[in-house]
């Protein structure tokens, strides 16, 4: 009986140990940025995003758009946690360009 130098029996491959490498991301906590609200965002919730620019306008422009995270990352975004608080938000923002151009026609 001739032995073969090869092995023949099949080496059990070493199952990879989970690398921790997967950083997650944790996710922050968005807050309501609504008038006297402040609620905190839970998983589930049906959240919005308001922005304003001025974009390729001349005027504030006053954004809304249903909840992305990208969006929700980006700089001077609103997180609102409903219509409520996105209505209220909308006539501070109503509110604010109205002064501001009582202000800027000085009278
Ligand atoms: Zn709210």
């Amino acid at each position: 009986m001739v032995r073969s130098p090869l092995l023949s029996y099949n080496a059990p491959i070493p199952k990879l140990a989970m690398a921790e490498n997967l950083l997650l991301i944790p996710s922050p906590f968005y807050r309501c940025a609504g008038p006297n609200c402040g609620v905190l965002k839970g998983g589930s919730d049906r959240w919005w995003i308001m922005w304003s620019s001025f974009g390729d306008y001349k005027f504030p422009v006053m954004h809304l758009a249903p909840w992305d995270e990208k969006l929700a990352l980006q700089e001077g975004a609103m997180h609102v946690c409903g219509e409520g608080c996105a209505q209220k938000l909308q006539s501070q923002f109503m509110g604010n360009v109205l002064q501001s151009r009582v202000r800027g026609n000085g009278g």
